[in-house]
């Protein structure tokens, strides 16, 4: 069986979930292989062999922290030249992610290959993996294979199922040269950010977003209740974070996040074609908006036809007495 190269997001040795998904992806394709680097790499192995890991490349050096990421390029290049002794390899998958996207890029642009970005599966076909995207602010779902080269596929969180598979996970060394352009653009400084005790916005399970019909930022407080009842990220639509009622990082569509939660809630966003784009392959989308021709109701699960500052408190209230 050929080998699926999976790049691993981890931070200081805990594996991001985006990962764990790409291995259950992996896994139908081929015999995945992780490659795990800078600090804590070698701590990833055990989460990785618990979810199919069979080989576990690991390589730590200062370069992945001191500059930006083009030395996580270069290693990626040497897994896969490694891997390619034995054979070439099926695949190699990287998170969606924005660093995950540009390594991806790089490294397809490096080895000569085809990549598929932002995929939402990926299976095994006749003629190598066939992914699936959905295009078009979700207008429609296209499967595709690279045709030339090691398919290098960029897949979104939420995508696949956790899967417990138990492998070998054997930890080895990776040996990797730096190439010249590596230490080209250097991290001066790092601002981490506030930790608000929210799941990270674009892995989260269930993510509940607030718009204009918000109308203000003390009102984001109903939505952030929302959300901590259902231990949900907080998500924006650029009405609001144009507004300053929620942070830009927060923003979901086009030119914010792209989300794809099991669960999708949407308060006072009327559902724009852009903001569309950056939710809509979210598995169960429910709209609270007071008219009741919002394009958004257009493609819900479930639509709240009334105003949020009745329902959402409700809805709140509701779900922490089920709780208990
Ligand atoms: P509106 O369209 O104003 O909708 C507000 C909704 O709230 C209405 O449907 C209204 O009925 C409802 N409402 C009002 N009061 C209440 C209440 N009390 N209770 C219940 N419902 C209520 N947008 C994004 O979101 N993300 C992007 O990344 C993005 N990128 C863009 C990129 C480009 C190049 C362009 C041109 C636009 C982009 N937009 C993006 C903007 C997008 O076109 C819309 O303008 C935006 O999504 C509208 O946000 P909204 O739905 O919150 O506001």
């Amino acid at each position: 069986m050929a080998e699926v190269l999976v790049y691993v997001d981890h931070v200081d040795g805990a594996v991001r979930k985006p990962t764990l998904e790409l291995l259950t992806l992996a896994r139908r394709i081929g015999e995945p292989v992780a490659v795990a680097l800078g600090p804590g790499a070698e701590n990833t192995a055990a989460a990785l062999a618990e979810h199919g890991a069979v080989k576990v490349l690991t390589h730590d050096a200062s370069e992945y922290a001191d500059y930006l990421v083009v030395p996580k390029v270069d290693a990626l290049q040497a897994a896969v030249e490694a891997a390619s002794a034995g054979g070439s390899p099926a695949a190699v998958l990287v998170p969606s992610s924005a660093e995950g996207k540009e390594i991806a890029a790089r490294l397809a642009l490096r080895i000569g290959s085809g990549i598929i970005t932002d995929a939402v599966d990926v299976e095994a076909g006749a003629e190598g993996p066939v992914a699936t995207q959905s295009v078009f602010a979700a207008s429609f779902t296209t499967k595709s294979r690279v045709s030339k080269g090691i398919p290098v596929i960029t897949v979104k969180p939420n995508s696949a199922a956790v899967e417990a598979a138990p492998a070998a996970g054997a930890v080895e060394a990776l040996s990797v040269s730096f190439s010249a352009q590596a230490t080209g653009t250097k991290v001066t400084g790092r601002t981490p950010r506030e930790s608000t005790g929210r799941p990270e916005l674009t892995e989260a399970a269930i993510v509940v977003s607030g718009g204009r019909g918000v109308n203000g930022a003390e009102n984001f407080a109903l939505i952030e209740a929302l959300a901590d009842s259902l231990g949900a990220a907080v998500g924006a639509s650029r009405a609001a974070v144009d507004a300053g009622w929620y942070p830009h990082t927060n923003q979901v569509g086009q030119t914010g996040k792209s989300v794809s939660p099991q669960l999708y809630i949407a308060n006072g966003i009327s559902g724009a074609i852009q903001h569309r784009a950056g939710m809509q392959t979210s598995k169960t989308i429910v709209a609270v908006n007071k008219d009741a021709e919002a394009p958004i109701f257009d493609l819900v699960d479930y639509g709240v036809v009334g105003d949020l500052f009745a329902v959402v408190p409700q809805l709140t209230e509701e779900i922490n007495t089920r709780k208990g």
